[in-house]
């Protein structure tokens, strides 16, 4: 299949800004650090899921769906994302979210669970061993209503969503060689696994010589996260007739950084917060890019780069969730202990 006949709805505005940021690398005195602006995609404030929605929505069209069915965490970017792409070419949305309990809901609402229901989408939330019933059972009803309902999984982490980070390094490539540079390695929160999967496609299918590295976000263990985006990789170079050899080193996964679970806070993720923000102007998420950000800093430190290296930090966008966080984002600027680390939201609060 060539990539010039994929079906693309047109959702990002791409390319997205490349970046130097002089003061962290002078802060950190390591390698020259870079960003690459995947926050700015420019779908309700933006992130990686809108370049992997413009091949999912283009699929759901071909499709002739008019509903989509999706869902994932309670503060999901995924899921903004996903509702905004929605809304933008005219479909109708239905989310089921995982959640303490059964019909929670959140005190305020808030960051990505306010934009959900100002969108306008459906919302179920679910304790998470009924999260597949109850997409199967949404589906079911929207068909007995005589609807073509479009089923995308969590974070849209397949061929057709890992694809589109395929493209990304394309983009990329061509960023670096306008500013005369090679970039050595780019580093990159993983969670579902597609914008890694596809990273390490594009990485390895354009001969880039970059490094593609993974700071994991969540419970899973190092090597089941690793499996999962071989997984990916595997099913994409078989969909997309794509011939290299992958190494085992190709895929580098650090889940060092998550702090005790999904969307928990740490000093870690929070000095990392702080140090782009004081220092660039640059907000980054607190559950995402802070740790992937808290990977960049820990590695720099222990020494994993040469000073003459090029690596780039993608961001993948979510700084609405900083809203979410105030509190212990509060508490660790004003030097105080933090209030609590474990969100209400989060399943494992029960
Ligand atoms: C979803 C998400 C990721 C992880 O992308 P995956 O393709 O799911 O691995 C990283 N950063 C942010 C802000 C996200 O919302």
């Amino acid at each position: 299949m060539k990539f010039s006949e994929f079906p693309r709805a047109n959702i990002a505005t791409l390319p997205t800004p490349l970046q130097y940021l002089a003061n962290l690398t002078e802060k950190l005195d390591g390698p020259n650090i870079w960003v690459k602006r995947d926050d700015l995609t420019g779908v309700a404030f933006g992130g990686n899921k809108a370049r992997k929605l413009e091949y999912i929505m283009g699929d759901a069209i071909d499709k002739d769906a008019d509903v989509i069915v999706t869902g994932a965490g309670f503060q999901s970017n995924w899921c903004t994302q996903t509702v905004a792409a929605a809304k933008k070419l005219g479909l109708d949305i239905y989310l089921v979210k995982s959640a303490p309990s059964e019909d929670y809901d959140s005190k305020d609402w808030d960051g990505n669970h306010l934009l959900h229901h100002l969108m306008g989408a459906h919302v179920k939330t679910v304790r998470p061993e009924k999260f597949m019933e109850t997409i199967d059972a949404t589906m079911e009803q929207l068909k007995a209503e005589g609807r073509t309902p479009y089923y995308t999984p969590v974070g849209g982490s397949d061929p057709t969503g890992a694809s589109a980070y395929m493209n990304a390094v394309l983009e990329l490539t061509y960023q670096a060689n306008d500013e005369g540079i090679h970039f050595d390695s780019l580093i990159h929160a993983t969670g579902s696994g597609g914008t890694q999967a596809g990273l390490v496609l594009g990485a390895k299918a354009f001969n880039t010589g970059m490094k593609i590295i993974g700071a994991a976000v969540g419970w899973t263990e190092k090597k089941e996260q690793i499996e999962k985006v071989r997984g990916i990789v595997k099913e994409s170079m078989k969909k997309y007739s794509l011939d290299f050899q992958l190494r085992d080193e190709d895929l580098i996964v650090y889940n060092e950084y998550v702090g005790g679970g999904y969307g928990f806070m740490s000093e870690a993720k929070l000095e990392a917060v702080k140090m782009l923000a004081e220092t660039e102007g640059l907000l980054i998420d607190p559950v995402y890019t802070a740790t992937a950000m808290a990977c960049l800093i820990d590695l720099v430190r222990k020494g994993g780069f040469k000073k003459t290296d090029n690596i780039v930090f993608l961001h993948t966008g979510g700084a609405v969730a900083l809203f979410p966080y105030k509190d212990p984002i509060r508490a660790y600027i004003q030097g105080k202990a933090l209030p609590w680390t474990k969100p209400d939201w989060s399943p494992a609060a029960e």
